[in-house]
């Protein structure tokens, strides 16, 4: 390894120490203002750590919002309390061989006329801040109008049914406003429990305790909690139902309709660093140009096999081009092919 390589890895990690010492720091400021002023403080805290920790995203591409947006930033508190991911060594490595464990059904029918929407919004992926508009996301949106039927996505036991007023599910109470748990009955491959979560109901149907089918209806889709348009709100989570520091991507775990795949990937700088909350564009052939974005931070894990912090799920079968400008400057470019019903990989490395 060369001297100037040696140096660059060093200064990479170092800034990286910085960076993180100075959230510490903004955080531990903002943890004795928000117990201050409990109203104001917080919005603005995490406007500002957000602005410190994702600089790139300056020179990301205007990105076309098709759906009105949901989890407005500016209600909530940034400062997380979870418990990290349980990754062996560093979150980057993989702690097995790459699987699929596509077990779950979609909370909605199949609708090839789209009246129904049965697929995520991808303006907002998981993990994301949606460019910079909200704060990170701990599950995907689908957006459908209000009082449509939820479907559970596999068989199980409702662990919880009704508001979270009291119990906290989210950063805050309220968050998900009319909520359902399920605990399903296959495990996760980490030998823990796996759970999905549906937040923003209208209606509820079923209550704790209860023994749940799989595509059995468990209440209706609403905008109650923090909420802006009905939607409904799907999270999978493992090991501890009520802990917001342990979701994981749905677009991992959901059944790809026929022909269709998903994408998975990370994406470092020249020195291997992961950058966080990075644009990147998917082109194919004759279809549109879609958009996702890398996991803006800490707060959301990767998956235990995959080590990805970024997905599209929804992509038809087929080669894309995958591009990322930063600046305006093309500072990526690389083909992968997606394969119907699986879970494709791409490493991006920037320039
Ligand atoms: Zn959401």
């Amino acid at each position: 390894m060369d001297r100037d390589v040696m140096t660059g890895q060093m200064r990479g990690v170092l800034g990286r120490w910085m960076l993180l010492g100075l959230v510490i720091i903004v955080s531990q400021g903002g943890l004795r203002a928000s117990s201050a002023r409990q109203a104001a403080g917080p919005a603005r805290l995490a406007e500002s750590l957000a602005a410190l920790s994702v600089p790139q995203r300056a020179g990301a591409p205007a990105v076309a919002t098709p759906y009105p947006t949901n989890t407005p930033r500016s209600t909530q508190i940034a400062l997380q309390t979870s418990t990290p991911a349980p990754v062996a060594g560093a979150p980057f490595d993989q702690t097995g061989e790459p699987q699929d464990h596509y077990w779950l059904a979609r909370p909605f029918p199949r609708d090839p006329s789209n009246t129904l929407r049965d697929y995520a919004s991808r303006n907002y992926p998981y993990g994301s801040t949606g460019g910079g508009q909200f704060q990170t996301h701990h599950g995907i949106d689908i957006q459908n109008s209000l009082g449509t039927v939820v479907l559970a996505a596999a068989s199980g036991w409702v662990i919880y049914a009704g508001s979270d007023n009291i119990t906290q599910f989210g950063p805050t109470t309220d968050f998900y406003g009319n909520l359902v748990v399920i605990e399903h009955d296959q495990r996760a491959p980490t030998g823990e429990p796996l759970y999905t979560l549906y937040g923003h109901l209208s209606r509820v149907d079923v209550a704790a305790g209860q023994r749940i089918e799989l595509q059995q209806r468990i209440g209706q889709v609403g905008a109650t909690g923090v909420a802006l348009g009905s939607h409904l709100h799907l999270e999978v989570r493992i090991g501890n139902p009520y802990d917001y520091g342990r979701t994981y991507n749905p677009d991992l775990w959901i059944r790809p309709w026929p022909t269709f795949g998903t994408l998975a990937g990370r994406i470092t700088d020249a020195y291997g660093n992961r950058l966080r909350d990075v644009a990147i564009t998917i082109q194919s052939e004759t279809g549109p140009s879609r958009m996702t974005y890398s996991y803006a931070d800490e707060t959301v894990n990767s998956d235990p096999y995959y080590g990805e912090h970024f997905t599209h799920g929804d992509l038809p079968e087929g080669e894309y081009t995958v591009l990322v400008r930063k600046q305006g400057v093309l500072r990526f470019k690389g083909t992968v092919t997606v394969v119907a019903g699986q879970t494709s990989w791409i490493d991006i490395r920037l320039n």
